[in-house]
């Protein structure tokens, strides 16, 4: 089964994302574009989360409603998954939220784990993992694995901007994952960055370039 990769086709999408391409942007920014396309691609993908049907008293009587009613548990993929976490909790601002930190190997590009802090319980959870770069999808499957490991079975990954092998080694290993991105890039480079992409997220999210 070929892993269903969701483009998130919409204007206010592309516009937060030309900000975010632009060399010139400052990290400022850069932070609220990143918070901008986060709020429009977890509500893309947060469209079919499980709702429950209520009665909310206004101050005229009665009115129908729905609220959300699945444990949605968001998880950044540090540290770059956190320039979208803001834009998620509001949102939701109930999901329980977990971390994995992952670091990549410079020369080689292969992620490794140093941190993980999930939440219990993740089987019956709507899960959401957040990743701004899908490049070379090896800190992707890495994360997922964890995930899935720890329980969770409905996983959707949103990222910003994603490389064809990335969704590739995704299907491959994830093929029940949905990835929900605007983009898939042209290619990755020797140094395994998306191309023409937007350069390190977390340096230029941080201003540590
Ligand atoms: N991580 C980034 O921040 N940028 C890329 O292009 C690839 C991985």
């Amino acid at each position: 089964m070929r892993v269903p990769v969701h483009i998130v086709d919409r204007p206010l999408v592309h516009d937060a994302l030309v900000t975010l391409r632009d060399k010139q942007t400052t990290p400022e920014h850069f932070r609220r574009a990143a918070t901008r396309i986060s709020v429009l691609l977890a509500a893309e993908a947060l469209r079919d989360v499980p709702t429950m049907n209520v009665t909310v008293e206004t101050p005229l009587g009665p009115a129908p409603g729905r609220q959300i009613g699945a444990d949605v548990v968001v998880v950044p993929v540090l540290r770059a998954g956190l320039g979208m976490l803001d834009a998620v909790l509001e949102l939701v601002p109930g999901a329980r939220v977990g971390h994995i930190g992952l670091q990549r190997d410079e020369m080689t590009a292969v992620a490794s784990q140093y941190y993980s802090k999930l939440p219990a319980r993740l089987d019956a959870s709507f899960v959401l993992m957040i990743d701004p770069m899908l490049a070379t999808g090896g800190s992707a499957v890495v994360a997922l694995d964890l995930l899935q490991r720890a329980g969770a079975t409905v996983i959707r990954m949103i990222c910003i901007v994603a490389a064809p092998e990335g969704v590739a080694l995704v299907e491959r290993h994830h093929p029940g994952v949905v990835i929900y991105t605007p983009v898939v890039d042209r290619e990755l480079n020797a140094q395994k960055f998306i191309v023409p992409g937007l350069g390190d997220f977390g340096d230029r999210l941080y201003g540590t370039v």
